[in-house]
């Protein structure tokens, strides 16, 4: 059972460590988001935008997972909670195994912790563009789902049991596929996407750009000289 009682004054005086800020509260953000957004914007969205921006929506979800997966792998910076994050990336590069008993509710608080700067984004965006927010959300919801995806497909590749609508939505490629998959955990600098791939053609070409300007990048803590 998720507690929602919040006291801002108690958060701003948590030392940001990652047990401190992937509790339980971040399952609140999403629900507390779309409140936030419909408080400000009251009219709803007409079906057809909705249904048209479905597919642009789950394509952005999924490049917002490579460039966060770009982004842990690679750094090594001092900032917390970011440091323990990568940290925890790059491990599962060691034990990719290890993901597979991650509760499911995990799963969801790290990419909503990885949300946050988007979602607060979002909000701020709403009261001028409310199409792109209500876009940007959407996104960030179903991004919230990469984790999940990118656990299923570790599941697969151990060959242990899944449910036929997940195995058949691997093999659609609207989930993560096992073999997409397998290519990062063979050079870690390819394929960094993990909700369902679509998007890899560009964060895969990212990869290399930022490999390209790896001095700029060494500064603020990221280093992109070889694959982690
Ligand atoms: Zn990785
Ligand atoms: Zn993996």
């Amino acid at each position: 059972m998720v507690s929602i009682s919040f006291n801002i004054k108690e958060w701003f005086n948590t030392k940001p460590t990652v047990n401190n800020l992937l509790s339980d509260k971040l399952l609140i953000i999403p629900i507390a988001i779309t409140v936030l957004y419909f408080y400000i914007n009251p009219e709803l969205p007409s079906i057809t935008n909705t249904s048209l921006s479905l597919l642009p929506a789950i394509f952005t979800a999924d490049l917002i997972s490579g460039i966060y997966h770009i982004a842990s792998d690679n750094y090594f910076g001092n900032l917390e909670p970011i440091r323990t994050l990568a940290d925890g990336s790059r491990h599962h590069h060691k034990e990719p195994g290890a993901m597979i008993h991650t509760p499911i509710k995990e799963n969801f608080k790290e990419a909503i912790f990885n949300n946050i700067p988007l979602y607060t984004f979002s909000i701020l965006l709403s009261p001028f563009y409310k199409e792109l927010s209500l876009f940007i959300i959407t996104s960030c919801h179903i991004a919230n789902l990469s984790q999940l995806s990118h656990k299923y497909s570790h599941i697969r590749s151990h060959h242990l049991k899944l449910p036929f609508g997940v195995k058949l939505l691997q093999d659609w490629h609207i989930l993560l596929n096992p073999n997409i998959h397998k290519k990062h955990h063979t050079s870690y600098d390819e394929n960094f996407a993990v909700l369902n791939g679509w998007s890899s053609f560009i964060s895969n070409r990212l990869f290399i750009s930022l490999k390209s300007n790896s001095l700029f990048w060494k500064r603020i803590g990221f280093d992109f000289t070889e694959a982690h």
